[in-house]
């Protein structure tokens, strides 16, 4: 069987599984099964050597029954809108699962930051708003940061739209530094929710943290804060790495060390003491946690039956593909499905959203509180559906966040 590797494709492979679990409606599931609104956009930036060049850019905006739609925007060079819809599939999925009041969108622009300025990225960063700020807005449609966008691109988008209004909007986008309405604990948000869903894997799975190992693919904010927060509770992350390679050390790494070394080098290869090991090896290590914290398809059929983790915990969006899923539910594997697993991030973006509207601001330990509540909730309630359905978890996921957001499409009257 050739394996279909089109984001959107999947995500619809995803859903229709699900579909027939629920008995969904037919036109219902035809209605779920495609984007509501997608806009595309053409972004003329002026470079440092005086050159105009034209980005492509997408938003789409999957379903919107819930509340305003809510998704990062990834800027990176091999960007497509298939997996821009994909994205946005699954962050409509993504809210429900964790019940906050929104819907799903993602955004994309084809470019490569690496070869940026600053002042070019700042540029972009504007002139995507320029384009789309007529289709988002705190009510409507909140983005945020995701792949190679951070707060200081927020920042800079949320000027551009403030701008635009005649007034500060800090609730147009979520993810924006501290100074300009950024929510406590939203830098390691993503990483935080991560890690609560894995000590309730461990519990069901009969691991114990203190010295359990963990394997990360991916080094950047969320691979790094996983790193960290999982040492801090007696994990030992014995392997990483980054789109360049991997590191190997049984007896654990040093986080913080690999941070400098990174900084220093660009890359976590190289670090003295380690093994050196390909992103692929990492994945197939024997270990107790695998964390797939990169992009998506990195388990796949080819891969899948070499996996000797006891649990894949999906920190990236649509990192295991649907024919891995089916090999690793035969092996027995617990996996923590991409839309709950990583769901942290967004949740705090509904936090921030919240304290931006209510112009009263939380404090890290009320911030991580309430997330944690948020997750745990969210984890059992995938968890109580696999047992009661005898389904995998990530169709489980599916089947919560399905019936959340179709209960508010008939309560609405679309369908
Ligand atoms: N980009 C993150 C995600 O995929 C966060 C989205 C948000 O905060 O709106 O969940």
């Amino acid at each position: 069987m050739t394996e279909q590797l089109n984001p959107f494709k999947m995500a619809q492979a995803q859903l229709d599984k699900a579909a027939k679990k629920l008995n969904l409606d037919p036109q219902m599931h035809a209605f779920l099964r495609e984007p509501m609104r997608e806009l595309w956009v053409s972004i003329p930036v002026r470079m440092d050597d005086g050159t105009t060049k034209i980005f492509r850019g997408f938003r789409v905006q999957y379903n919107d029954a819930r509340g305003p739609t809510k998704g990062g925007i990834r800027f990176h060079p091999e960007e497509t809108v298939d997996t821009v819809r994909a994205l946005s599939a699954w962050m409509t999925w993504k809210c429900a699962t964790v019940n906050i009041p929104y819907g799903g969108s993602k955004g994309g622009i084809i470019c490569n930051t690496k070869e940026m300025s600053q002042g070019e990225i700042e540029r972009l960063a504007r002139g995507y708003i320029d384009q789309i700020w007529r289709f988002i807005g705190p009510e409507k449609d909140i983005p945020a940061p995701d792949v190679y966008t951070n707060p200081q691109i927020m920042a800079w988008m949320m000027d551009e739209y403030s701008k635009i209004m005649g007034y500060n909007v800090p609730a147009v986008i979520t993810g924006k530094p501290i100074p300009l309405g950024g929510s406590l604990g939203r830098g390691d948000a993503t990483a935080m929710g991560v890690v609560y869903t894995i000590r309730e894997a461990a519990k069901i799975v009969g691991i114990d943290l203190k010295g359990a190992t963990v394997a990360i693919q991916g080094y950047g904010n969320a691979g790094y804060n996983l790193s960290r927060l999982l040492a801090k509770r007696g994990c030992k992350v014995i392997a990483v790495c980054d789109s360049k390679g991997g590191i190997l050390n049984d007896e654990g790494l040093d986080y913080e060390a690999v941070k400098e070394h990174k900084n220093k080098t660009r890359s976590v290869i190289g670090f003295p003491g380690a093994k050196q090991i390909t992103g692929e090896e990492l994945l197939t290590l024997k270990c107790d946690f695998v964390i797939p914290a990169a992009l998506e398809n990195q388990i796949t059929g080819r891969n899948a039956d070499n996996i000797k983790a006891k649990v894949v915990a999906e920190a990236a969006n649509g990192p295991v593909t649907l024919e891995a899923d089916e090999i690793l539910s035969k092996k027995g594997v617990f996996q923590v499905p991409d839309f709950l697993c990583n769901a942290g991030g967004v949740t705090v973006s509904y936090f921030e959203w919240v304290q931006n509207i209510y112009g009263y601001y939380w404090t890290e330990e009320e911030v991580y509180e309430k997330l944690d509540k948020k997750m745990t909730k969210a984890f059992y309630d995938v968890y109580e559906m696999a047992k009661r359905e005898s389904v995998d978890n990530r169709t489980a996921a599916y089947m919560v966040a399905v019936d959340r957001v179709a209960e508010a499409v008939r309560l609405r009257g679309w369908v």
